[in-house]
């Protein structure tokens, strides 16, 4: 038994905006100065912004290919001419805790398309070792108390969570109609018919009432373009593939080899204290460091797990909702403050965050080279958190070196390995810990709606949605995860968010006995102004260092970024619609 007696929270000591330290203002203002110094630094680099990267080129198509299943060819199928009544792109969480409502709602034909040969989206795919997730897993797995179950952990491991989404798929028996190994190409709609004509890549001709588009935010892996990236002789895999057939299970395989990484994402900062243990050698080729906190995990304790109530998953996620805005001491003292102030003291608050994060790293890492390569110089959200306990060690070992290429990236590989300040660094393996598209690639592609216009012609002067999930002209036809969405660092809550509310609009639908519903143009365009009144509060974007959560510092993303109005803000807006559904949707029959 855990002598833990409680679950702590995942982010300790976040920001809250208010300064517990107080310091003159010149030492903020000096930290500020740092960030813009760095940031600059960066987009000198790559002033090219998110073309620096590729997804797409037939010379990279071998690092998607799915290490995890047997060839296609050894598969075949003959393609599929049906009508379902719901069809879901891609079987992710976001799928999965949809589906979970349609069932409870009484809806029978539902079908998912994906590209992997299972359910699971991003679980499915990112096999690498010490995947886990971020956020505690009692907010982070969804529908736990549907599934009366309890994860072993505050961090369930990577095996744990897909073993989850897949029972998640056989209690809502949603493996009957599911399609796997099938990626969409086309989402057209038929006036006519009043259904949906979805193309895949088997040739499939699938119809369906409602489409969700479910496809993931990140889901689609990326390179940096790297010149001679090709001619390596060593073997190269993306972490989202991660071949254990090289590696072996237990990374086994790497004891006697040199490995490398290029990226110290969040992905890399899972799988660098372990290949750091097996690798004979290990290169990490850093850019920019992620910023480092604890971790603290623990197994569940059986005591507390025991004594959870039905609804306790749901009370755990509002009361986290409401919780920071709800504390009246704080709430009282930023209400007195004009909003430069305020945005002076959340800026404090930050920067007191991450020299946290910079101390943390001076008392772990003993070389102070290293230690000065692992800070950080930027605000704290510029770039996605990470939490990890064995990361920062890792680099205290003889056998790992990390190669600070200080903001310039690696910029050319040999048949030998990659090259940095003149020098060539021979691998016998590189791993790319390069991320992934965002949205752009997975989730707005090729779906001609009912003026016969493709979604991308729609959006040509900018994303237009009604919470980021309806947008007018494409009937029945549902985004999760897509941009004007709020932003949640417990995505799935967000998803779930989501999901509830497209359950129930399906829902409405059906037990109307209409055949379609459709966002008004009125209610389209007072959700973009209000993207876009939020999106201009702060110049966070444009102060940020580059990295995907601003575009790599491209202009002109005025209205396709997250609705910045808060998360709060935007559940009550999704269930103030709900209330009265007949005045932002057009339903026709
Ligand atoms: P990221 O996009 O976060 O990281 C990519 C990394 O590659 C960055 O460090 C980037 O540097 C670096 N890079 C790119 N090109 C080069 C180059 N030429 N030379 C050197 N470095 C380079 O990808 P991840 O896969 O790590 O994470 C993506 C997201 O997936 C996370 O932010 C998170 O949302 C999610 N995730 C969640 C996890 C969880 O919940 N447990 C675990 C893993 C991922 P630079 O910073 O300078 O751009």
């Amino acid at each position: 038994m855990s002598d833990v007696k409680k679950p702590g929270p995942a982010i300790n000591n976040r920001p809250d905006g208010v300064i517990r330290e107080q310091k003159p203002q010149d030492y903020y203002d000096g930290i500020k100065a740092k960030f813009a110094e760095e940031r600059d630094l960066r987009f000198k680099y790559r002033p090219e912004g998110t073309a620096q990267y590729t997804s797409d080129t037939a010379a990279f198509a071998k690092y998607t290919v799915d290490p995890y299943a047997e060839s296609l060819a050894e598969n075949p199928r003959a393609p599929i001419d049906d009508t379902v009544e719901v069809l879901f792109i891609g079987g992710g969480f976001s799928a999965l805790l949809t589906a979970a409502r349609l069932r409870e709602r009484g809806v029978q034909s539902i079908r998912i398309v994906e590209r992997g040969a299972d359910v699971g989206g991003t679980w499915y795919w990112n096999r690498y070792p010490g995947a886990a997730c971020d956020v505690p897993s009692y907010d982070y797995l969804p529908l736990l108390d549907e599934m009366k179950y309890m994860p072993s952990h505050l961090y369930a491991k990577g095996p744990e969570i897909f073993a989850h989404c897949q029972n998640i798929a056989k209690k809502y028996d949603l493996y009957d109609l599911a399609v796997f190994r099938t990626t969409v190409t086309s989402t057209t709609w038929n006036a006519k018919e009043k259904l949906w004509h979805v193309g895949t890549d088997r040739g499939d001709t699938m119809r369906a009432k409602f489409v969700i588009c479910a496809n993931g935010t990140l889901s689609k892996p990326k390179l940096s373009k790297i010149a001679g990236m090709e001619t390596f002789k060593g073997y190269a895999f993306h972490t989202s593939r991660w071949d254990y057939e090289f590696t072996g299970e237990n990374l086994e395989n790497l004891h006697d080899k040199v490995a490398g990484i290029i990226g110290t994402g969040a992905s890399a900062v899972q799988a660098i204290p372990r290949l750091a243990k097996a690798a004979k050698e290990l290169y990490v080729f850093q850019r920019t460091p992620s910023g480092i906190d604890f971790r603290n995990d623990r197994p569940t304790d059986p005591d507390w797990a025991s004594s959870r109530r039905p609804g306790w998953q749901e009370a755990r996620r509002m009361k986290a909702m409401r919780g920071r805005e709800g504390d009246p001491e704080v709430k009282a003292e930023l209400n007195a403050l004009d909003r430069a102030e305020k945005i002076r003291r959340q800026e404090n608050s930050n920067i007191e965050y991450m020299m946290r994060i910079h101390r943390r790293i001076e008392e772990v890492i003993t070389d102070p080279k290293t230690a000065e390569s692992l800070k950080p110089w930027y605000m704290f959200m510029c770039k996605r958190p990470c939490f990890d306990d064995e990361y920062l060690p890792a680099f205290n070992r003889p056998n790992v070196h990390l190669v600070d290429t200080h903001g310039k990236g690696i910029c050319e590989i040999t048949a030998q390995g990659p090259v940095f300040d003149g020098k060539t660094y021979p691998l016998d393996v590189l791993i790319y810990a390069t991320g992934f598209e965002v949205q752009k690639t997975g989730i707005y592609n090729q779906i001609t709606g009912a003026g016969g216009k493709e979604i991308n012609e729609t959006y040509a002067d900018g994303i237009r949605t009604l919470l980021g999930v309806h947008t007018h002209g494409y009937p029945n036809l549902f985004i999760m995860g897509g941009y004007q969405a709020s932003f949640q660092f417990n995505l799935t809550f967000m998803l779930q968010t989501q999901g509830d509310h497209i359950a129930e609009c399906i829902a409405h639908t059906r037990n109307n006995g209409f055949d379609t519903i459709d966002v008004t143009p009125d209610t389209e365009e007072w959700w973009v102004q209000e993207v876009i009144a939020h999106r201009g509060k702060t110049n966070r974007n444009a102060e940020c260092t580059p990295g995907y959560y601003n575009f790599e510092g491209e202009a002109n993303r005025r209205q396709d970024g997250n609705y910045n109005g808060g998360f709060r803000q935007y559940f009550e807006h999704m269930t103030g619609i709900r209330g009265d559904l007949a005045r932002h949707f057009h339903f026709t029959r």
